[in-house]
């Protein structure tokens, strides 16, 4: 299977290590594809834990778990990396309308580990309905981790 993030690695080879916690990912890049991968396999403690202490206290697993379960999550795409922040938009459907997500995400180091701390939404907006007979979506994105094989939604990223 080929990561959720869109690095076109394997997921045991780039986000699952991240999220087994057999490693610690060194950068807020890592961190942020992990937990864009950690939603996409609907692994919500991964992302309630990696959150910031201060975060944790307003979140809960079970508030992720369902917004995670709600969504399919299509594509991640980094516009911009930097030592504390990442500059994302992440593509989901939900209800068959195809969403964005662009956010510049903020980040810190907690007792050497990197926390997600909060974001500033730059857009989040329905993109359109997708009808069942139509390509599906992914097809669109480069970086979609589904089948993206000229199919149909129905056949394809369709619930
Ligand atoms: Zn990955
Ligand atoms: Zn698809």
């Amino acid at each position: 299977m080929l990561c959720p993030c869109g690095s076109t690695q394997l997921f045991n080879r780039c986000c699952q290590p991240y999220i087994t916690k057999q490693q610690l990912p060194g950068t807020p890049e890592q961190l942020m594809r992990s937990r864009f991968s950690a939603y996409a396999t609907k692994q919500a403690r991964y992302i309630f834990e990696t959150y910031g202490g201060a975060a944790q206290l307003q979140q809960s697993v079970s508030d992720i778990q369902s917004w995670a379960d709600e969504c399919s999550w299509l594509a991640l795409k980094i516009h911009q990396a930097t030592t504390n922040t990442v500059d994302f938009s992440a593509y989901y459907l939900m209800n068959n309308i195809l969403c964005e997500l662009r956010e510049k995400s903020n980040f810190n180091l907690e007792q050497g580990q990197w926390r997600y701390i909060d974001g500033d939404i730059i857009v989040n907006e329905e993109i359109g309905i997708v009808k069942r007979s139509e390509l599906c979506p992914c097809n669109r994105y480069p970086t979609a981790w589904s089948a993206k094989q000229g199919k149909k939604f129905k056949h394809c990223c369709a619930k």
